[in-house]
């Protein structure tokens, strides 16, 4: 391991993958997040697209996606006066199962050693 270090601030999807990308590089890293943990509450369901299920299978952790995480099979696109715009089988038109889970599960899937509460500790 080489003396450079990479200092990524804030422990979002973005951080959390970007430290698996460095940790998979031989790169060391550490992640600073301002909150006391990573989940927090009103969190969405994150759906994971075609490019970010490229990218966890890359990772190597595509296959326990896929068994934390619920299929998406049909998208509906509705305006706001209620009426369809398109629906879409996703598998068949992306070629691939894509996911979705609450952004809690999603975190935990990708989590990586960080420093938590930074604002706690500044
Ligand atoms: C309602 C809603 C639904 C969404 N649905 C989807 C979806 O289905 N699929 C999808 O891919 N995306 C979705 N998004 C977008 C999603 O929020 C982003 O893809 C994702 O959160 C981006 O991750 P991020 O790590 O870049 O940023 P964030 O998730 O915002 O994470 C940034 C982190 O950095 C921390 N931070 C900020 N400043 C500092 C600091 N100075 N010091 C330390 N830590 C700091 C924050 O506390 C936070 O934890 C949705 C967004 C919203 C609002």
């Amino acid at each position: 391991m080489s003396q450079f270090k990479v200092i990524i601030v804030g422990g979002g999807p973005t951080g959390l993958t970007a430290g698996h990308c460095l940790g998979k590089a031989g790169i060391d890293f550490e992640i600073l997040e301002a909150r006391p943990d990573l989940d927090f509450p009103g969190g969405t369901t994150v759906a994971i697209w075609s490019q970010n299920v490229r990218v966890l299978d890359q990772l190597g952790l595509m296959d326990e996606a896929y068994s934390m995480c619920a299929p998406i099979m049909d998208k509906l696109n509705i305006l706001p006066d209620g009426s369809k715009l398109a629906r879409n089988n996703l598998p068949s038109l992306t070629g691939i199962l894509l996911v979705q889970s609450p952004r809690a599960t999603f975190l935990a899937l990708i989590e990586v050693p960080l420093v938590l509460d930074m604002n706690g500790s500044m």
